[in-house]
């Protein structure tokens, strides 16, 4: 299975990451890090999100973040530009922008969905229709993608019951979206959850069953990682030095961090399409625009071990 397996990364920093910390990273800043993280080797980012800039300022610049992302695409014909958007008015303007992908967050907590976006779940499917509409409208060709937040566990609800989230990932398939992942948000899963749910959630979806997207909150990033690896996910959102804190456990890590994850594959010999000496080194435009921000990773300070080859060379 190793050796001729292959997964995706999808770079979710730029937008998870940053709306996640208080400071606003520049644009310029912003664009630099992107450059660096498509030069990585990493073929999705998700570089912003269209969302009222009185609501999350730090993401106001989204339009101009993904024009510039744009640009990689020369030089980088495989790059694909993802932005996250809350509702068809997000969504009319990141296909303006020229995005590749959009993704919407859907709860599978209708507490954290009326906390996050202020809609019941019935209510998002309904906004989901809409984008969808939207989207065969205007540039058919564009995937939409969900990630079913709070799938694992929800800090205002508690437990969320494992046939809610298979109900609602149907609902997002007959809405019409392209793929539904499931999203840790509160960093509550364990490795056993992680096998059950994405079994079932393959089972249920086929081919629309998207990606994992993991939080490191308690530790327990990679395991997950590595558990939803083991029933046939292969796609995987991660944040360059795990940006995006999460605000319910103080100083703690959010996102897999891009950095580990991609090692663990690498060594694996599973193949990620990434450098992670480069990817070691976008640490550097992320660290300048953002300055005094902690960022994590146990790669980045370990060292790559005597030997390694990047993916690149190793092919
Ligand atoms: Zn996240």
């Amino acid at each position: 299975m190793s050796g001729s397996a292959q997964v995706r990364i999808s770079e979710v920093g730029p937008r998870d990451g940053l709306q996640s910390v208080k400071a606003t990273m520049p644009t310029a800043d912003k664009c630099r890090w992107i450059s660096a993280l498509a030069a990585a080797g990493l073929r999705e980012i998700e570089v912003g999100s269209f969302v009222p800039a009185k609501l999350l300022p730090q993401m106001a610049d989204a339009a101009e973040v993904v024009r510039h992302a744009l640009t990689l695409t020369t030089a980088y014909p495989g790059l694909r530009v993802m932005a996250l958007v809350p509702n068809r008015r997000g969504a009319e303007a990141a296909l303006a922008a020229g995005v590749h992908k959009l993704t919407l967050p859907v709860s599978a907590s209708e507490a954290h969905s009326l906390a996050n976006v202020r809609k019941t779940r019935e209510q998002m499917v309904e906004e989901l229709r809409c984008v969808v509409a939207l989207r065969n409208e205007r540039a058919p060709g564009v995937p939409v993608e969900v990630g079913l937040s709070t799938a694992f566990g929800c800090t205002l609800q508690g437990a969320v019951a494992e046939d809610d989230v298979i109900r609602l990932a149907l609902a997002c398939v007959q809405a019409g979206v392209d793929e539904v992942g499931l999203s840790d948000t509160t960093g509550m899963a364990h490795p056993a959850q992680v096998r059950r749910l994405f079994t079932r959630l393959r089972v249920e979806l086929g081919e629309r069953a998207g990606a994992a997207h993991l939080h490191n909150t308690r530790g327990l990033g990679l395991a997950n990682c590595l558990a939803a690896f083991d029933v046939g996910v292969r796609s995987f959102d991660s944040s360059l030095g795990g940006l995006g804190g999460c605000p319910y456990a103080p100083g703690a890590s959010g996102n897999v961090v891009t950095e580990d994850l991609v090692f663990m594959f690498e060594a694996m010999g599973v193949s990620t399409g990434v450098d992670l000496s480069k990817l070691i080194a976008a640490r550097e435009p992320l660290k300048a625009g953002l300055p005094g921000e902690p960022v994590y990773g146990m790669t980045p300070e370990a060292g790559l071990p005597k030997g390694w080859t990047d993916a690149s060379l190793r092919a």
